[in-house]
């Protein structure tokens, strides 16, 4: 480790990542990734691994399109697999108001140029023949959603990264950022080194309330336990993540045949509580049997659980600091910042390397929380 870089990155999950690749391959020197644990310790590597285009919000159907665009081709990029699959992702709507939703976000989806379709109840059967129809009022399916494995794809980004020249300094924490007249310095290490730079990116999400104090700033974004859940292997029951607004629940078969589960309790309080507990597992395989009763005896190899970031509008905030010069940020994703990673790390290279993202960052600026300017995404489990 040097005394000084061009750029510190603080935090090693796909954001950190990513961004030190794509910053790297714009031929930006000198950048340190600084990751209190290991590469995927966070969020990252808690995550179910879903990838999906169906949201509510205009921007962030872009933001994963092009994402989407990113993991297509991916592997081939980085050289390293990532276990991608376009199975799709079908949503269930079992209420009124989320058929009508569902109807009036097609619509915008679509507008978009995303293949996706509004089903009736036969033609979801077609789609998944096991799914409980009973109340069932329509479904959505977009076959160009997916997933991909989370460790594979950070590791991939990381790997690509050093290949670049990036460092990474592991098992290291950032415990402080100085900065003069408003602008950004260096940061402290916990091993006693101070390192200039002129650039801090902050990509810690659930811990951005403690990196943001640390320059006397603060963010609304607040960490929010979610657990999460896999079976035992069982034969091929379907192809798409399921998702039901009604049951609250999440779901997608892994290759090796597992079904990943989960749901967010939206009574969980704010906290860095990372425990799992009993409730859920016994709500869990509820509301997966009353989806796809045919699950019903499925058991339970292992649960965990990680955290959201959680904004008041469930967007994330991304770009430069309007207060401190040289600070940057991607944090806030709720429950889709692997999915929306590559194309967010993509942008905020940009920014930071040439002054300007091929896409605008606007809309997700820190500043739509001051002029009270929000939409929230109302499409988040
Ligand atoms: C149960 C669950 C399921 C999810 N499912 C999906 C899904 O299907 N699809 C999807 O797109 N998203 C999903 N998400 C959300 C997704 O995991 C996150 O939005 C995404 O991983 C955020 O990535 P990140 O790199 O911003 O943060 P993280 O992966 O959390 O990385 C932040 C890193 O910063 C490090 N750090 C913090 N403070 C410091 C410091 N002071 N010094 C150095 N390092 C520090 C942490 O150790 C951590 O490794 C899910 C999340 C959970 C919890």
């Amino acid at each position: 480790m040097k005394e000084g870089y061009g750029a510190v990155i603080i935090g090693g999950g796909i954001i950190g990542t990513a961004t030190a690749y794509y910053m790297a391959k714009l031929g930006f020197k000198d950048i340190l990734v600084v990751e209190k644990n290991y590469i995927s310790s966070g969020s990252t590597g808690r995550c179910a691994g879903g990838i999906r285009q169906q949201w509510d919000s205009e921007y962030n159907i872009k933001l994963a399109m092009g994402s989407v665009k990113i993991f297509e081709q991916l592997e081939d990029e980085l050289g390293f697999p990532t276990e991608y699959y376009q199975g799709g992702y079908l949503l269930l709507a079992y209420r009124e108001q989320d058929a009508e939703w569902f109807k009036r976000r097609v619509k915008l989806q679509q507008s978009l140029g995303l293949d996706v379709r509004l089903l009736d109840p036969y033609e979801t059967k077609q789609v998944v023949p096991y799914i409980n129809t009973d109340g069932l009022l329509a479904a959505t399916y977009c076959p160009t959603d997916g997933h991909a494995n989370p460790f594979l794809v950070t590791f991939g980004y990381y790997k690509a990264a050093q290949r670049l020249g990036v460092e990474f300094a592991l098992k290291t924490e950032v415990v402080g950022i100085q900065t003069k007249e408003s602008r950004i310095k260096g940061v402290k290490l916990n091993t006693g080194d101070t390192i200039d730079t002129e650039i801090v990116v902050n990509a810690t999400n659930a811990w951005t309330k403690d990196i943001a104090s640390m320059i006397g700033l603060d963010f609304p974004v607040n960490p929010q336990r979610h657990e999460i859940a896999v079976t035992e292997p069982i034969g091929k029951l379907f192809d798409p993540l399921i998702i039901s607004f009604k049951h609250g629940i999440y779901f997608r078969q892994e290759m090796s045949g597992g079904i990943v589960m989960g749901y967010g309790d939206p009574e969980e309080p704010y906290s860095k509580n990372i425990k799992s507990s009993f409730p859920f597992l016994r709500n869990i395989a509820a509301k997966l049997a009353a989806v796809m009763p045919l699950a019903d005896d499925v058991r339970i190899l292992r649960q965990w659980a990680g955290l959201y970031a959680m904004t008041p509008d469930a967007q994330p905030i991304i770009g430069g600091s309007s207060e401190v010069e040289g600070f940057y940020q991607a944090v806030g994703f709720s429950g889709h910042g692997f999915m929306v990673g590559p194309k967010t790390a993509q942008l905020l290279a940009e920014l930071i390397v040439l002054g300007k993202p091929s896409m605008t960052l606007e809309p997700l600026s820190e500043k739509r929380f001051k002029s009270g300017e929000i939409k929230v995404e109302k499409a988040v489990i």
